[in-house]
């Protein structure tokens, strides 16, 4: 009996590329969906993903509750959750968990995007209940899954996510991009701390971040992590919060995890070059002679652990 089963709905970075040179791995922003044996349906990302997953959950004729995970709030992680059909019915229960940002909280940030400035609907129309819950930096459990955070080198405040059960782990890294590198988005974050704020969390931005990241992938069944770019494009792109492969192979590796699945991919890489980035990538685990499988996202891709 596996513990859970991920399915990929969204898989690309920043914003959505339709049309024929990204058919293979999909054009759709950040959503997977993982569902615990006997557990509950957790959601991971609210990107354009998000709103085939909320159809397929409709078309099974079932009172829907999940749980979505918010690793940040750039459009791509949040700009399908209007479209997100389950929403709009009064059987169905959602909790939002996320973190809330330097000077506004989760809620707000959520609702803002459905303003009738950008959106004809405000989210008083979603007839399900829908709660929030705020978290930090933190271990919290949710029924019987046992969830870490960390927040992130990515601009803003960005979380990832450790989700363990039955002895099964898997961690969600969308967005990130090593913490070597000189300037972190988070020096600046820390200034903009309000006194109400955990300020002690933050702090630790600024120390040996790279190290506490392998601790927090350290031996998971799966890692999915951002791995936008090559490593010639990284070098015009510090500080976009995003990763060329070879980090996140070296990442993979140090924390011994099982499975690496390269995730957010570059809006403007067609298909060829995601091989392309795969294939490198499988290259240089081959070189460090760990055993360690490593696919590319793609949409509709499912995995059982
Ligand atoms: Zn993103």
């Amino acid at each position: 009996m596996k513990s859970f089963k991920i399915k990929f709905w969204g898989v690309r970075g920043s914003i959505p590329t339709p049309g024929p040179s990204t058919l293979k791995y999909g054009g759709n922003t950040s959503c997977v969906e993982i569902q615990f044996q006997d557990g509950p349906l957790f959601i991971l990302d609210a990107g354009t993903g998000i709103r085939g997953l909320g159809n397929t959950l409709i078309k099974k004729g079932k009172a829907i509750q999940a749980y979505i995970f918010i690793s940040h709030f750039h459009w791509d992680h949040i700009q399908g959750l209007p479209f997100f059909r389950p929403a709009y019915d009064q059987r169905n229960s959602f909790l939002i968990v996320g973190t809330d940002d330097a000077a506004i909280n989760l809620a707000d940030i959520i609702s803002f995007q459905m303003d009738p400035t950008y959106f004809p609907i405000t989210i008083e129309d979603m007839t399900a209940d829908i709660q929030f819950k705020s978290i930090t930096e933190e271990n919290i459990q949710i029924e019987k899954v046992n969830i870490n955070t960390m927040y992130l080198n990515h601009p803003g405040y960005a979380l990832g996510f450790r989700f363990s059960y039955q002895g099964k782990s898997l961690v969600y890294i969308s967005d990130n991009e090593p913490f070597y590198t000189a300037e972190t988005h988070q020096n600046t974050a820390v200034k903009d701390i309000p006194s109400d704020r955990p300020e002690k969390i933050f702090d630790s931005f600024i120390e040996d971040k790279d190290a506490k990241l392998i601790s927090f992938c350290q031996n998971a069944d799966i890692l999915i992590h951002d791995t936008q770019f090559l490593p010639e494009e990284y070098q015009n792109k510090r500080t976009w919060g995003h990763s060329p492969y070879n980090y996140t192979v070296d990442l993979a590796v140090k924390s011994n995890v099982s499975q690496l699945i390269l995730f957010h991919h570059d809006p403007d890489h067609n298909d060829e070059e995601i091989d392309k980035i795969q294939r490198l990538s499988q290259k240089l685990i081959k070189q460090s002679q760990r055993p360690i499988s490593c696919l590319a996202a793609m949409e509709g891709m499912e995995i059982s652990v």
